[in-house]
């Protein structure tokens, strides 16, 4: 099976608007999207937490919406650490 999924096929996703704004990677497939497309989550003390409305302060870390992506972002700590410098 092949699988291409490095971000230069990504623009075969739809001509209107997927790279519009500022382009982010989600953390867990790698994909890439707009950043207004993909779920944001901020460090929280101890964990990150969703930012839901894309304001809140901190660095954030980026991940399609997904549920396995977000489901994965949360279960995986490891990929915190990278996601936020901690
Ligand atoms: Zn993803």
């Amino acid at each position: 099976m092949l699988r291409r999924n490095n971000g230069k096929t990504a623009k075969a996703m739809g001509p209107e608007g997927f790279f519009r704004g500022p382009v982010r990677t989600c953390t867990i497939c790698g994909c890439k999207a707009s950043k207004e497309l993909l779920c944001r989550f901020v460090w929280q003390g101890q964990r990150p937490v969703m930012d839901v409305r894309k304001r809140m302060m901190g660095r954030g870390a980026y991940c399609c919406d997904r549920e396995r992506c977000v489901d994965g972002f949360l279960a995986r700590e490891k990929k915190w650490k990278i996601a936020f410098r901690l």
